[in-house]
C-alpha cells in the first residue's frame, strides 16, 4: 500500500502567512510538469509493485493546472504504478480557479476529492492574509463543486486571525455547516519565519495572533463540529463518518509515500526519508539531465520513536503502548510512561486502554507537549 504526493509549486499571489515552496511566476509551469513526469518514471522502483491507494495534488496551487497537464500526469502515474481502481485522488484548489467548466474537467479527468482553500468567509481576514479570492467566490465555488457532482470535499479554515472575534469564528463555522461539506481542516494562524506576516508583525504593521483567542476558537471548533456529527479525528482535521482523508491517514500510519515535484518529501515506510530540492529551476535542470535531485536521511531508532509520538498523539487513536514495547522495548516504554506522569496529572494527556492520547486542552499545546515526551539520543 502506498501514496503519491505531487507538489505543484505555483501560486497567483503570495499569501502573507505561507512558508510552502511556490513561485508566483508561472512561466516554468510547463517545464516543471514535464520534469515531474520524468521524475516519476525515474523513481518507479521506490513504489515497486505496491498498490497506490491515494494520489494527492498539493502545492502551491494545483488548480492552476490545465486539462492537458492533469491528464498527462494521471496517465503517467497510471502507466508507471499500479493505481487502485478506487484510489482517492485529491486536488487542492483555490476558490477563484474553480468555475463550472474547470470543475467538469477535473471530474472527467478522475479527480474524486477536492480540498478547497476557503480560509475564511470574512472579507477582512482574506485581505489580511492576501488571499487571491473573495468570500463570495468561495461560496459560489462550493456550490458549483457540489453541482458538478463532487461529494467528497474538504475545505480549509484558519482561526486565531487578529481581529477575528469568537462570534465571527462561529459564523464561519455556521457557514461551513450550511454547505454540508463532509470534511474540514482548520489551522491556527501561525507566524512562520521568513514570511511577509513575520515581517509585518515584527515591524508592528499587524498585531501578532493572540494565543488565548486561538485556544478559545480551537475549543469552539471541536465542540461545534462534534455537535454536528463531525469526528475530530486529528488535531487539525474533522470529518463526517466515512469522509476521513485516506491520504493523510496513511502518513500518520507511517506508510510509504513518494513525493514528486520541487520540495516534495518521500518516506520509504521503514526508516528513510528524502526531500527534493526546493527550487523550480534546479529541479527542472536536474531532471532534464536525467537525474533525480533529492537528499535523504536514515532515521535513527530515536527518530522513529519520536515521529511515532508526533503523528500518533495528534490522532484520535493516540499511541499504542503495546506496539511501542514491541518495537522499542520495555525500557523505552517505561521512560515514556514516566515522562507522561505530569501531563497526565495536569489533564493534558489521557491514559486509555494501553494507549495515550491528548485531551482537548493538550491538543492545543501539542507541539511543546509532545516534544517533552521525545527520546533524546544518548551521546556516544
Ligand atoms: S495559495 Fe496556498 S501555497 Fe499559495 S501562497 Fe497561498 S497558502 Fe501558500
Amino acid at each position: 500500500m502506498a501514496g503519491i504526493y505531487i507538489h505543484i509549486p505555483f501560486c497567483k499571489k503570495a499569501c502573507h502567512y505561507c512558508n510552502f515552496h511556490f513561485s508566483t511566476s508561472l512561466k516554468q509551469q510547463p517545464s516543471v510538469i514535464s520534469a515531474i513526469v520524468k521524475e516519476l518514471e525515474l523513481r518507479q522502483d521506490f513504489i515497486g509493485s505496491d498498490l497506490v491507494e491515494t494520489i494527492y495534488f498539493g502545492g502551491g496551487t494545483p488548480s492552476l493546472l490545465h486539462k492537458d497537464e492533469i491528464e498527462r500526469l494521471l496517465a503517467a502515474l497510471k502507466a508507471a504504478f499500479q493505481v487502485a481502481d478506487d484510489a482517492e485522488i485529491t486536488l487542492e484548489a483555490n476558490p477563484d480557479d474553480l468555475g463550472p467548466s474547470k470543475l467538469e474537467m477535473l471530474k472527467s479527468a478522475g479527480i474524486n476529492r477536492l480540498s478547497i482553500g476557503v480560509q475564511s468567509f470574512r472579507e477582512a481576514d482574506l485581505q489580511m492574509m492576501n488571499r487571491a479570492h473573495s468570500a463570495d467566490q468561495s461560496s459560489s465555488c462550493l456550490r458549483n463543486a457540489q453541482a458538478a457532482g463532487f461529494d467528497n470535499i474538504t475545505m480549509d479554515l484558519i482561526y486565531g486571525v487578529p481581529g477575528l472575534s469568537n462570534k465571527e469564528w462561529q459564523e464561519n463555522l455556521e457557514t461551513f455547516f450550511e454547505f454540508e461539506i463532509p470534511h474540514l481542516s482548520a489551522y491556527a494562524l501561525t507566524v512562520e519565519p521568513s514570511t511577509a506576516l513575520h515581517h509585518f508583525v515584527k515591524t508592528g504593521k499587524y498585531p501578532a495572533p493572540d494565543e488565548e483567542a486561538s485556544a478559545q476558537q480551537f475549543e469552539m471548533l471541536s465542540r461545534l463540529c462534534t455537535a454536528k456529527g463531525y469526528e475530530h479525528y486529528e488535531i487539525s482535521n474533522l470529518a463526517l463518518p466515512g469522509y476521513r482523508s485516506k491520504h493523510n491517514g496513511n502518513y500518520w500510519k507511517g506508510l510509504k509515500y513518494l513525493g514528486l515535484g520541487p520540495s516534495a518529501h518521500s518516506f520509504d515506510g521503514r526508516s528513510q526519508r528524502s526531500w527534493n530540492v526546493a527550487n523550480n529551476a534546479g529541479y527542472v535542470r536536474a531532471l532534464s539531465a536525467g537525474e533525480a535531485c533529492f537528499e535523504s536521511e536514515d532515521l535513527t531508532l530515536e527518530d522513529r520513536f519520536n515521529e511515532y509520538l508526533m503523528t500518533g498523539l495528534r490522532t484520535e487513536a493516540g499511541i499504542d503502548l503495546e506496539w511501542i514495547e514491541q518495537e522499542f522495548g520495555t525500557v523505552w516504554l517505561q521512560d515514556l510512561l514516566e515522562a507522561a506522569v505530569v501531563p497526565i496529572r495536569d489533564g493534558l494527556v489521557l491514559g486509555k486502554k494501553n494507549a495515550l492520547k491528548l485531551s482537548l486542552q493538550g491538543k492545543f499545546v501539542s507541539d511543546g507537549l509532545i516534544a517533552d515526551l521525545f527520546r533524546i539520543a544518548e551521546e556516544s
